[in-house]
């Protein structure tokens, strides 16, 4: 995909507020510190496009970025937002702070009709986590498409990241008949952008 805009739009506290659900709209999330900042800048080719931040779970708001492409030999160009949702599973927010983001982030995935799909972000060198179990299970219920993305690929060998998401496939097996599709990705070696951007791209043009 050739992008040719990707620029910061608006940050909203609900969604309320949101701009008007007018194009296609892919919704990234995943635990704080996930590397979703990092991925987000990769897929744009801006670096600084959402802020890699040192402070999880500050920003509580969804994040509208508004992206076009240019279609391959011709004047079109496909318009999208990408979305920045924030990360669940900060230690140090409190309760009634998670209460808020979990009513922010089950209204709007449930009534924003526009999200195409939302990619679920999982950190590569962990073992399954039961957080993020349970907030793909929560998905499945929603009835929502969903890709899962395995980040940080680089940071352990290989041979880890297999077993993890190996690990996390089994788990999901558990209570998933059809698994989801899944990307590998790293920000750091550029890997898995290329993937993820030609599925927005054939959803685009659906
Ligand atoms: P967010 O909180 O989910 O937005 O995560 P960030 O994108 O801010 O990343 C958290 C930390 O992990 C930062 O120090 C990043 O530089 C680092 N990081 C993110 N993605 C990668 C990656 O693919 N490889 C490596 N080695 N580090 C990464």
């Amino acid at each position: 995909m050739h992008i040719v805009k990707a620029n910061y739009l608006i940050s909203s506290p609900n969604i309320g507020l949101c701009p008007t659900a007018d194009r296609p709209e892919y919704a990234f999330i995943g635990r704080s510190n996930v590397g979703k900042s990092s991925l987000i800048n990769m897929l744009c080719a801006k670096q600084g496009l959402a802020k890699t931040s040192g402070t999880p779970g500050k920003t509580q708001l969804i994040n509208h970025f508004e992206l076009e492409n240019a279609i391959a030999n011709t004047n079109v160009r496909n318009k999208w937002y990408l979305v920045d949702l924030p990360g669940y599973g900060y230690a140090k927010v409190g309760k009634g702070q998670r209460k808020t983001w979990q009513k922010m982030i089950a209204d709007y995935l449930q009534q924003r009709k526009t999200i195409m799909q939302v990619f679920i972000l999982i950190d590569s060198r962990h073992t399954p986590q039961a957080i993020d179990i349970e907030f793909v299970n929560q998905l499945g219920e929603w009835q929502l498409p969903f890709s899962i993305v395995f980040t940080k690929s680089d940071k352990v060998q290989q041979q880890i990241v297999s077993a993890n998401i190996k690990a996390f496939t089994t788990k999901l097996s558990e209570t998933w008949e059809e698994l989801p599709v899944h990307y590998i990705t790293s920000a750091v070696k550029g890997r898995g952008g290329k993937e993820i951007l030609t599925l927005i791209e054939r959803l685009n043009n659906l």
